[in-house]
């Protein structure tokens, strides 16, 4: 298959999150299967392109934005390894500045991102046509690459380069839509009939919305878990958009994202004091009395370590936590927290460490070392997210033999099960009610079988052993692929 692939980010080039982690992952995974990839980034001047070889391109395009002509200056990334071409689109004008999507001097969004991203997926599509590479598909990845399969149905659908070409767009995360105002519409010069008033494809609630438009134009979507799929089909998930997404219903899937076991495995791992492995576990245990010391917690074997690492947002579940925090620091448990973001939820945390010296430390950065060592050291894991569209860390803390407690939604609720006592199954501690007394039930219930020392090791080394390996999702999206070829 020829596949080509758009995103704003990619990992180890440019990355804020889980989006940039999957296009690090899965365009070389399909090379790999022997598939024909060509990946499409924008050249921001923050890009970090490591040893890689940089290559100029000649092109002799313009790209005419509000009826300015934008020179194209791109440049490409061989891999050394696979081969695969990443090409960087460049424009002094878009992408030769500051940050990625906030203006660093005044913490806010670009003005201008609606342009900067029309100008993106123009230049994806010209691009293509001038090196005369015709996918099979278009893999096109959240609001910023979603005009690609809007602009190969309406402004190009009569140049036959592009007819036949198929495309998917995957949602990361629904919160981020790409809404602009009403009056900058005319920057994508697309007939006004699109905007129209509720049946418009760019048209909500007055405002103009990229990803709505890419959702009604993709001949597939995708989501990065099962339940998040059917999730964005419900009013409590849907961000406004569960209407038009139930409309496509029939092609919407979801595929979860896979972990890279080569920096998440404790046996393999080098940020951690020591190593260890399932089949001696003793290594644990000396993580978790060397982060204690680091941080000079008191060691208390009876105490489980919980930890955290997360963005402090509402998304991750921090009301919750807030509700909970005293009771949940008057059992006998000691809780590390590895995160930034809100300050209200600094504050929270500040007055908690003050409050609960022995018990309670936060490191209020983003510290990939000391995620690494939180990951090792925990007994439990606590993620009782909102909503999350596939999360990560649940699936570092099985491989960890960190128990995860989870609230059972999207990625969370698609790689936890509850432990049955009954049984002796399941991976961790699953609730379901978005409150603080389900959250601290599950917690207790943790805290309980964390003193069955026997229990709790079996427990440990059946999450240990789960595989959430990329090379699975890479055959989940293959056969995707596939099966929209054969549509
Ligand atoms: P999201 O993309 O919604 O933030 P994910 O669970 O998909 O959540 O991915 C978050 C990633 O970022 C994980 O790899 C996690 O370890 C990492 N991370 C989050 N906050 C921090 C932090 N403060 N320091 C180090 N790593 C962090």
């Amino acid at each position: 298959m020829k596949i080509c692939y758009a995103a704003s980010e990619m990992a180890p080039f440019i990355k804020t999150g889980g989006l940039g982690d999957v296009l690090g992952a899965l365009p070389e995974a399909m090379q790999k299967q022997g598939n024909d990839i060509k990946v499409f980034l924008p050249h921001y001047k923050t890009i970090d392109i490591g040893d890689n070889k940089i290559i100029p391109v000649e092109i002799n395009s313009e790209i005419k934005i509000n009826d300015q002509n934008y020179p194209l200056k791109i440049n490409k990334i061989r891999f050394k390894k696979s081969n695969m071409g990443v090409y960087l689109v460049g424009s002094d004008h878009y992408f030769d500045r500051e940050g990625i999507y906030l203006n660093p001097n005044t913490g806010k969004d670009y003005a201008d991102n609606d342009e900067r991203y029309i100008f993106f997926a123009r230049a994806v599509l010209a691009i293509l046509k001038e090196i005369n590479f015709k996918p099979d598909i278009i893999h096109v990845h959240d609001w910023q690459a979603a005009l690609v399969p809007v602009f190969l149905k309406t402004s190009l659908e009569k140049d036959p380069f592009y007819s036949g070409i198929k495309s998917i767009l995957t949602i990361h995360n629904l919160a981020y839509q790409g809404e602009f105002t009403l009056e900058r519409f005319k920057l994508l010069e697309l007939p006004d009939k699109l905007m129209a008033p509720a049946i418009g494809p760019f048209e909500f609630y007055g405002k103009v919305n990229f990803l709505k438009a890419g959702i009604t134009y993709a001949d597939y979507i995708s989501t990065v878990s099962n339940k998040y799929a059917e999730e964005i089909q419900t009013k409590e998930f849907g961000c406004g958009l569960e209407g038009v997404l139930k409309e496509r219903n029939e092609n919407i899937y979801g595929i979860l994202n896979g972990v890279d076991y080569k920096v998440w495995s404790p046996s393999r791992d080098h940020k951690i004091h020591t190593t260890y492995h399932i089949a001696n576990l003793s290594g644990k245990r000396t993580n978790k009395i060397e982060l204690l010391n680091e941080l000079k917690l008191p060691i208390r074997d009876a105490a489980p370590l919980i930890g955290i690492i997360s963005r402090l947002e509402e998304q991750k579940g921090w009301n919750l936590i807030k509700e909970a925090a005293d009771e949940l620091l008057s059992m006998n448990v000691q809780l590390i927290v590895v995160g930034t973001g809100q300050p209200e939820y600094h504050k929270l945390l500040e007055d908690l460490e003050k409050k609960y010296p022995d018990k309670c430390k936060a490191i209020l950065k983003f510290n990939d070392q000391m995620a690494h060592k939180v990951e090792a050291a925990s007994d439990i894991f606590l993620m009782p997210s909102i909503f999350e569209p596939c999360g990560l860390n649940q699936m570092y803390s099985l491989r960890y033999g960190t128990i995860p407690i989870v609230r059972q939604v999207g990625g969370l609720a698609d790689t936890v099960t509850d432990y049955d006592s009954n049984h002796n199954n399941g991976t961790g501690f699953v609730f379901i009610e978005k409150d603080s007394k389900s959250m601290l039930a599950a917690i207790k219930r943790a805290v309980d079988l964390f003193a069955r020392k026997r229990t709790w090791t079996k427990f440990m080394k059946v999450g240990m052993k789960k595989d959430f390996s990329w090379s699975r999702t890479a055959k989940e999206y293959s056969k995707l692929y596939k099966n929209l070829l054969n549509s």
